[in-house]
């Protein structure tokens, strides 16, 4: 039997990891953060000293991307090559040089098997730019999550404030302006939703009632 994937497609700051999260708990099914992978080969890249637009190492530094997602203490923690980069990877800086070697179709590439692999039974929640369109275009329920770029930068503020790092509002929605450009311009696997997929505007939802329609159209689906 075919293992069931939900994909959650959108630009940065919809709320896709809260709410992929928050699915997949609740469905008991596998968890796919792709953005971890982009972020964490950028930050192998930084480690190993390789430039951003070296193609063909930074594929092969993505090929050979040594990470684990163990749970400590009760919190999912990311790790590469045994070190423990769970905050070093969510700043804003880290996901700026994670869109540009998101960029490039080589390390693309090299990461599709890695992606694919995480379709394990019972079934998996896929959360990224191009899940729907490229890594999982056969899933039965493809979601694309929005919000408006004002209400994205607002959730990131607040965020922020919450983890005690100032930011200007301004500042963070020229970046994800910047990031929004980047990810749906680019040659290969830009950002937009896949046809059959079903879109969510998020800007006046909040986080429980997503997750209710969500689940209900899964139940629908099922
Ligand atoms: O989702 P997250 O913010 O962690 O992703 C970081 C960057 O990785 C995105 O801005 C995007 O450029 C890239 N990405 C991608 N394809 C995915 C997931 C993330 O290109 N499936």
């Amino acid at each position: 039997i075919k293992i069931p994937v939900l994909t959650i497609d959108g630009p940065g700051g919809a709320g896709k990891g809260t709410i992929s999260g928050l699915v997949a708990e609740r469905l008991g099914w596998h968890l796919l953060d792709s953005g971890a992978l982009y972020r964490l080969t950028a930050q192998a890249a930084s480690k190993h000293d390789v430039a951003l637009d070296d193609e063909t190492s930074l594929a092969l530094l993505a090929a050979q991307l040594d990470v684990a997602f163990p749970v400590q203490d009760g919190q999912p923690r990311t790790l590469l090559e045994g070190e423990d980069v769970s905050r070093a990877i969510r700043t804003e800086q880290a996901g700026e040089r994670a869109s540009r070697v998101a960029a490039l179709p080589q390390v693309r590439e090299a990461l599709l098997q890695r992606q694919r692999d995480f379709q394990q039974s019972p079934g998996l929640v896929a959360d990224g730019r191009d899940m729907g369109t490229v890594v999982f275009p056969d899933a039965p329920l493809k979601i694309f999550l929005t919000a408006s770029a004002e209400e994205r930068a607002r959730r990131r503020h607040l965020q922020l404030q919450e983890a005690g790092v100032g930011a200007s509002l301004s500042s963070l929605l020229k970046e994800i302006q910047v990031r929004d450009a980047r990810d749906t311009q680019r040659s290969v696997a830009p950002l937009k939703p896949a046809d059959d997929a079903i879109t969510l505007d998020t800007t006046y939802l909040s986080i429980p009632e997503v997750v209710d329609q969500l689940s209900g159209l899964l139940a629908q689906r099922g």
